[in-house]
């Protein structure tokens, strides 16, 4: 409950006086009836897209579940916002809060542009261990698309969040911690045969790629209970472990590794449906297999069908989850959530759109969408249904944001307030 040993941690955060915390089991939330959801507004759109997607989240859970459930929405700051408040970009606040509360649901932040100031998103994800990036691409409504059959698009990708290149250490061309490195590089180099004078050039600049075991395979667990969980039989490990062997290609041995040491009896390899079952996959059995990366950009678009979950890592996910929003109708409708064991925040995989900031105009789909996988995540699919059937409906019938009434013959135009209005009719 909203209780005053609850209040004492914040600094500048009133909780509501009443709904719970979701606690965990072995990862997995345990939510009341009434949980405690705190929210970020977001820059720029978020003033726009965020009290739509409020509204729609309410209507649903309203109308599923009659008040008997019901979301107690607690404001917390981040961004330009927080900045205004607290002084601080990302107060402790509310790091707090999510820890405490154990969700969060969040719109666009903006990162604000050298001072050293690391990307918001970033920070939230390193903090809080959010180690699977969760990106649902899903096409099921008339949303404008530049496949001629998106709807064979169906995958979710579970892409490593927190290690890789995108792990932040690197040194500048020409500074002393560079050439220092460097050197070092140069000399374990020289005393490895395998390199074959092998040298990086001294003025280079340097990133470190860290992959590991334990991180690799806390991703790929969480994918392949996915899979088991939801009945969905085929999960693609995607890497680049023909060029970088030991980071890689590491990784995609580690994947393989925790399917076969934890999920024997549920996967089968590709190797072994070939070569055990004919090429037909046994009822109640998950495929596991693997692509590599620049295949697997073309095989999503030439072959959808074939693919349902992706497993990459830290970069390749990144240009994976993009590109395969596309597919769908783009990044202004793509949803996305940041698992960790303790911790889930679900945002919109856009950013604070400064153009049109303000105006009423952007497309709230994505904060909507991500508000859905909230609901799933706490498993309330009814809530979830509700939300996906309101929007399907609103876009079929043409009443559309501007970005999508551009692309759709005879649209009516809406303002973001209207659409949210439209899909809470259609629900
Ligand atoms: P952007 O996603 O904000 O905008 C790209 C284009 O898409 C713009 O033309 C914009 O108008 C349009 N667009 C985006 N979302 C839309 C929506 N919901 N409805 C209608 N149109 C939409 O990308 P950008 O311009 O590269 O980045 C702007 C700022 O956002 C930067 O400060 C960046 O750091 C930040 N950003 C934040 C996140 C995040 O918080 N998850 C993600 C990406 C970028």
């Amino acid at each position: 409950m909203g209780s005053n040993s609850t209040r004492l941690r914040f600094r500048d955060l009133k909780p509501p006086k009443e709904g719970s915390k979701i606690t965990f089991k072995d990862g997995y939330p345990v939510v009341p009836d009434q949980p405690v959801v705190p929210f970020i507004e977001g820059d720029g759109i978020g003033r726009d897209i965020w009290p739509a997607a409020q509204s729609v989240f309410d209507a649903a859970v309203e109308k599923a579940y009659g008040g008997r459930r019901r979301v107690h929405w607690l404001e917390i700051f981040a961004g330009e916002k927080a900045q205004a408040r607290y002084n601080s970009y990302l107060p402790d606040d509310t790091l707090e809060a999510i820890k405490t509360y154990g969700c969060a649901i969040k719109g666009p932040l903006s990162t604000p542009v050298g001072g050293g100031i690391r990307s918001l998103n970033v920070t939230l994800r390193q903090t809080l261990d959010l180690y699977s990036c969760v990106r649902p691409i899903h096409y099921s409504y008339g949303a404008p698309s530049p496949m001629q059959h998106p709807e064979d698009c169906n995958f979710v990708i579970f892409r490593e969040n927190t290690e890789d290149l995108y792990a932040g250490i690197e040194f500048a061309a020409e500074s002393p911690e560079a050439k220092k490195l460097i050197a070092f590089v140069n000399e374990l180099l020289a005393k490895d045969p395998s390199a074959r004078g092998k040298k990086v050039d001294e003025l280079a600049a340097v990133g470190i790629k860290p992959m590991s075991r334990f991180r690799s395979q806390r991703n790929m667990r969480r994918a392949l209970q996915y899979a088991v969980t939801h009945g969905i039989r085929d999960v693609c490990i995607v890497h680049k472990g023909n060029i970088m062997k030991f980071t890689e290609g590491g990784f995609r041995e580690w994947c393989y590794e925790v399917a076969l040491a934890e999920f024997r009896d549920k996967v089968v390899t590709e190797d072994e449906l070939y070569k055990q079952h004919g090429g037909v996959l046994p009822a109640g059995r998950v495929l596991v297999k693997d692509r590599i990366a620049d295949n697997a950009f073309q095989q999503i678009l030439l072959y959808p069908k074939k693919y349902y979950i992706l497993v990459c890592t830290n970069v390749i996910g990144d240009l994976l989850s993009d590109a395969a929003a596309a597919q769908i109708g783009g990044l202004g409708i793509a949803p996305g959530a940041n698992i960790g064991d303790a911790a889930a925040v679900f945002e919109a995989t856009h950013g604070t759109a400064p153009d049109i900031a303000g105006k009423d105009l952007a497309n709230p789909s994505a904060v909507i969408f991500s508000g859905a996988m909230m609901f799933e995540y706490f498993g309330w699919l009814e809530a979830r249904d509700l939300i996906h059937r309101g929007v399907e409906k609103a876009v079929r019938a043409r009443t559309v944001t501007a970005d999508f009434a551009s692309q759709l013959e005879g649209a009516t135009k809406l303002t973001t307030r209207e659409f949210a209005r439209a899909v809470i009719a259609h629900m």
